[in-house]
């Protein structure tokens, strides 16, 4: 069996999956920037621990999904904004002296495109985008079953490409990038409600207000897939993520916009689909950077 560890900003989640990716046993708990490195360390090592003896199996390795920004190759976390003081923390090295067994690390919307590829949506798929949709916006591409990856294994930031520079500034420093203008909280503010979940609810119950800014959500997730489209022509191209549980309210809007936009390419053959692994994503993506990993010399 394989050790799972799936690191967000607000819990982290362990468990231990087979080589089918079946979840075996899973355990969970709170994280976030009040969590010290060596208190969230312990936490790892004794979640693994007690899910491993409930599974029952002999642990052959630990994969970890980890929010970004990482050092994917080295196993190294870099200036996470929700985990300050775990900055320079070698995790791979911690996990393999405490178990003995190898270790590998991705950033978590990596590891979930991998996931999906192997378990989910992307099954079959040689160019496969995984793109979630929550309080921000990640993505994952895979070609030909190899991860992509940036100069010194450094992770792509599709959900920061700009959108609109006349748009809001984000976090990342530019203005109206993908994730400014169409992650969970844009959508929110958009319709003046707390959160995406309660705009979703307001459309169902034919709201103008929330009726108008999914419309416009809509719309901006679907020019961002149309560049993505337009820059990659993949397979497949798998949604997922809490926004894209209400997907229904969005899908039409979507797929015109890319329609419109991919004027230069066959879009229709890249198939737009739902993300299947859903509240498992985190563990089999981070179970798949093991097999992936300790399948290959990278
Ligand atoms: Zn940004």
């Amino acid at each position: 069996m394989i050790g799972a560890v799936d690191i967000g900003g607000t819990k982290i989640a362990v468990g231990m999956l087979d080589r089918d990716g079946r979840i075996l046993s899973r355990r969970e708990a709170p994280s976030g920037p009040g969590l010290a490195l060596s208190d969230g360390l312990e936490l790892i090592f004794a979640l693994l621990r007690e899910t491993s003896r409930q599974a029952g199996g002999e642990l052959e390795g630990i994969g970890v999904g980890c929010t970004g920004p990482v050092e994917a190759l080295a196993g190294m976390l870099q200036r996470i904004e929700f985990l300050p003081t775990w900055e320079g923390c070698h995790l791979t090295a911690e996990l393999q002296a405490a178990f003995g067994v190898t270790a590998f690390m991705e950033n978590d919307a990596d590891a979930a495109a991998l996931g999906e590829l192997a378990w989910g949506s992307g099954r079959g798929a040689r160019r496969f985008i995984y793109v979630t949709v929550s309080t921000g916006i990640g993505a994952g591409l895979v070609l030909d079953g190899q991860l992509y990856r940036g100069v010194d294994g450094a992770h792509p930031e599709i959900g920061h490409h700009v959108i609109d520079p006349s748009g809001p500034l984000c976090s990342c420093g530019a203005h109206g990038c993908w994730e400014s203008l169409a992650a969970g909280p844009a959508l929110a503010a958009r319709a003046g409600l707390p959160g995406a979940l309660q705009v979703c609810q307001a459309a169902e119950r034919g709201d103008a207000a929330a009726l108008a800014a999914v419309e416009r959500e809509a719309f901006y997730l679907g020019l961002g897939l149309a560049n993505l489209v337009t820059l990659y022509t993949p397979d497949v191209i798998a949604l997922g993520g809490g926004v894209m549980r209400s997907r229904h309210l969005f899908w039409d809007r979507i797929l015109r916009t890319i329609r419109e936009n991919c004027g230069l390419v066959p879009h229709e053959k890249t198939r737009l689909v739902p993300a299947q692994l859903g509240g498992e994503v985190g563990l089999a993506g981070a179970a798949r950077v093991w097999i992936t990993r300790s399948q290959s010399s990278i």
